[in-house]
């Protein structure tokens, strides 16, 4: 009977852990278990009378408020300020920037996926539908991507005009500024259409809507700025560009050796207050022809001349172009894809005090804009652009393996083109629902600092992957540049994106982890706030009460964890639909799993898990894949749960599952302390590792669906332009697959009819003539298929050039770039 209480004792306090109840709940639970096994069983009274003493020790010190705090609070808070990281005013302005959504849940261990699901779905706008149909169609027409990057290294003028007269540039200037106030999806949309066509245009369009003056202007610009510069802007008669990084400067931005000093000076013959700006910027986008440069440095107040700290910080400004003392420097050449990008040099440039983003009120309060701004523009900007790039290269990729053939056969039949399709298909799945998520996250009013990061670095990483695999399919035709190469050139344009905004090493071990676990942790952020506090009574009190929680938290983290290993999620409370409950199990296990695991490692590391950045980016990468696997739910939810699409849902899903173990796995594995480590794996991992990666016979299914039109293919790959002409190769892989597929048959008997030695001729077209003469094939079939392999013989082909026309001619070291060096 002993034993029937402990394990009564146990499973209630499981069951309280589990469920999150409260701690007064579980004591007078705990208390009413002793008392029923004392009056109504036999148990021992010695038993009973020594655990009701030692639970009533334990309910007096967890429940006593002053007890708690003097014996528990109290000394753990003088620990726990020792083991605090030290943060930068500037890590904290990142910390505290942005919002907290859905990813709030996934961290913190037991999501309601309700949540998930009743969050609306935004759609375009009939006016943004219409620009996209319209417009949008039109510059992709218009767009030569060959032309536009080898022979004119930049965009013709006729296309710039177009630009500005539409206002691609004013896509995020409100309406009332002359601008087309468009939402993040349509923004989102327009971007993913053009990136596929032209890196050089989507890059174009891409800065001056991201990052950069108009973005600072609209929320923290002074209302002369609004009214002088937005509607320049949204007409493109400025052309914007922001220059950040610097030589010495780049991922640590912070660190910007470019002054702002505050100095009187003549300004149009009048002399006025304002700041002399040395600086040296280099990979701005758009800066060759920028006509307005934004710029960040810090400001600094020698002469008290405005009665505050000498130090200011990190300010902003604009700069026109033509002030005295800039230099606009040459061309960057970045990865063969020439859009405009380039140093621009200062040197006792001086502007009126009115040149400040925000005005004097905001000096000082650079960094802050900049990271709020890069918190909705990560969330856009680059996430839209792989998109489009990835959506393309599985349409192409998926009808040219249909469409080129080997050893009789479509090359996408063999097994080891096929690894690729699936791999293609799911990571545009998966890529094409993240970037959607986080853009409606957008227009819900989110500033969505954490997923914007997980949607940089997982959008970009994806078209990375998915571009190496169209590569491979393609084989040489993807490597021969020329006209007809779609993928070579965003190929090599993958590591532009990967870098920029924040590279994406930094990205993922410092800035998904790091935001996300002060960010998304219901207590973390509560605990240091009451550590920091100067009246330590008050901090106190709110330590303990932020302290209690989050054992409390951790507890029911741990057993969830391990319950729901044991039972593959099956404890957790899920949507119950049959297709789909086993996935939204799984991801509440690795929920659990990774808030348990986090705060682990935030309770043994300290500060030190800053550095760790092999530790932070792992639990990143469960965070990110939780996040992606959501918005695939939620995308094939909003859709209407096609069951065509399940295969790649499924090998999507699998794939992040299967990571995300790897990465928890990695953990473990690594944890600093090993007795750490081992106890967290038998809590993560109860029955092992037991996630597999997706298996051949999904795969298979998956890299059919790439193969011929469906609309699966459809939903896929919708949104970018697929012209509808041959003389486009994109275009033509599209109009040539449904004839291709449908001459399938004829070309099949033909291969048989050569088998049995029925033709004799060698050169195809005779034995076309040959095979109809004989009627293995009727007269419009080998008609039909003298059409089908000439269009076929276009799309293998490769492009030729004289080498005149491949001599770049001469290069010259920039003097600029040298005087860099010394
Ligand atoms: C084509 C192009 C366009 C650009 N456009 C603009 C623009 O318009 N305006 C602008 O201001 N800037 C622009 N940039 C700059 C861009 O934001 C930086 O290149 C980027 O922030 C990285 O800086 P870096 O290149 O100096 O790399 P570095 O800072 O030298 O970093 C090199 C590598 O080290 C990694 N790393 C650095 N620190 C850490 C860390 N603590 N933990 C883990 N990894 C770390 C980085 O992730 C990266 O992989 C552009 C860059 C390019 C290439």
């Amino acid at each position: 009977m002993f034993w029937i209480l402990i394990l009564t004792l146990l499973a209630l306090s499981l069951f309280a852990a589990f469920r999150a109840l409260p701690l007064l709940t579980w004591t007078l639970g705990m208390a009413a278990v002793l008392v029923f096994f004392a009056i109504f069983t036999k148990v021992s009274a010695t038993a009973v009378t020594v655990l009701g003493v030692l639970f009533a020790g334990l309910a007096v010190v967890l429940n006593y408020k002053p007890v708690r705090r003097r014996w528990v609070s109290a000394p753990f808070l003088a620990m726990y300020r020792k083991m605090l990281p030290t943060l930068s005013a500037t890590e904290r302005i990142a910390l505290e920037a942005g919002t907290v959504g859905w990813e709030g849940e996934l961290f913190a261990g037991n999501p309601n996926w309700d949540n998930l699901l009743e969050q609306p779905w935004p759609e375009l706008s009939e006016a943004e539908k219409a620009f996209i149909d319209g417009p949008v169609e039109a510059l992709c027409e218009m767009l030569d991507p060959w032309k536009n990057a080898h022979e004119l290294a930049g965009l013709p003028p006729e296309v710039w005009q177009f630009l500005k007269e539409h206002k691609f540039f004013g896509m995020i200037i409100p309406v009332e500024y002359g601008g087309l106030g468009f939402s993040a999806l349509a923004h989102r949309a327009v971007l993913q259409k053009i990136s596929a066509v032209c890196a050089i245009a989507g890059s174009t369009v891409a800065v001056p809507n991201s990052l950069g003056p108009a973005e600072l202007l609209v929320h923290y610009g002074t209302q002369e700025q609004k009214d002088h510069f937005l509607p320049r802007l949204a007409k493109g008669e400025d052309i914007p560009c922001f220059g950040l990084t610097g030589p010495t400067a780049g991922s640590d931005a912070t660190s910007i050796p470019d002054t702002g000093i505050v100095c009187k000076g003549k300004y149009e013959g009048k002399e006025v207050v304002g700041l002399r700006l040395n600086f040296d910027k280099r990979y701005i986008t758009l800066a060759p022809v920028a006509t307005i440069v934004g710029l960040a440095f810090r400001m600094y107040d020698p002469e008290g001349l405005l009665g505050g700290k000498t130090d200011i910080g990190i300010s902003l400004a604009l700069v026109p172009r033509d002030t005295p003392g800039m230099e606009i420097g040459k061309h960057h050449f970045p990865l063969n894809v020439p859009f405009p990008n380039g140093p621009v040099r200062g040197k006792n440039v001086f502007v009126p005090l009115d040149a400040l983003v925000g005005g004097v009120d905001q000096a000082g309060h650079g960094w802050r804009m900049l990271i709020e701004v890069l918190s909705v523009g990560r969330a856009i900007t680059l996430p839209s652009c792989s998109t489009g790039g990835i959506k393309l290269a599985a349409l192409a990729t998926g009808a040219y393996a249909r469409i080129r053939k080997q050893f009789n056969l479509p090359i996408g039949r063999f097994e080891g083109v096929e690894e690729a399709l699936a791999r293609l298909a799911a990571n545009t799945y998966a890529t094409s629902a993240l970037s959607r998520m986080t853009a409606s996250a957008v227009d819900m009013g989110d500033k969505p600092a954490v997923p914007s990061a997980i949607a940089k670095c997982h959008a970009t990483e994806s078209a990375r992957k998915v571009s190496s695999d169209a590569m491979d399919v393609h084989g040489g035709k993807g490597i021969i540049m020329g006209p007809r190469n779609y993928l070579g050139r965003s190929w090599q344009g993958i590591p532009i994106w990967i870098t920029v905004e924040g590279a994406n090493i930094l990205t993922r071990s410092m800035m998904i982890f790091g935001q996300g676990a002060i960010r998304c942790h219901p207590y973390v952020l509560n605990e240091m706030s009451a550590a920091r506090m100067e009246d330590r009574v008050r901090g106190l009190e709110e330590f303990d009460r932020h302290l209690f929680g989050h054992i409390g938290y951790t507890i029911g983290n741990a057993v969830r964890s391990m319950l729901l290993g044991l039972s593959f999620g099956g404890f957790a409370t899920v949507p119950s639909d049959r297709k789909t409950a086993r996935y939204y199990r799984k991801l509440t296990r690795y929920s659990a799993a990774l808030a348990f695991a986090s705060d682990v490692a935030m309770l043994v590391l300290g500060g030190k898990l800053k550095y760790k950045e092999k530790i932070s980016g792992r639990l990143g990468d469960v965070l990110s894949q939780l996040y992606i696997c959501s918005a695939m739910l939620k995308r094939f939810e909003m859709q209407g749960r096609p069951a065509a699409d399940q295969p790649i849902l499924a090998w999507a899903f699998h794939d992040a599952i299967y990571k995300m173990q790897t990465a928890l796995a990695g953990v473990v594995d690594n944890f600093p302390n090993k007795a750490i480590g081992s106890l967290l794996s038998i809590i993560i991992f109860p029955l092992g590792r037991i996630e597999r990666q997706p298996g051949d016979r999904l795969g298979h299914k998956v890299a059919q669906l790439l193969l011929s039109p469906s609309e699966t293919r459809r939903r896929l790959t919708n949104g970018i332009f697929v012209p509808q002409s041959a003389a486009n190769p994109v275009g033509l892989l599209e109009l040539a697959l449904p004839r291709v597929i449908a001459a399938e048959p004829v070309e099949r008997r033909i291969l048989k009819a050569l088998g049995k030695g029925e033709l004799d001729q060698m050169n195809w077209r005779r034995q076309l003539a040959e095979a109809q003469s004989k009627s293995i094939i009727s007269a419009a079939e080998a008609k039909e298929l003298k059409a089908v392999r000439a269009m076929v013989a276009e799309i293998i082909a490769v492009d030729e050039f004289d080498i005149e026309v491949l001599r770049m001619g001469k290069s010259k070291r920039s003097k600029t770039a040298k005087s860099e060096a010394a």
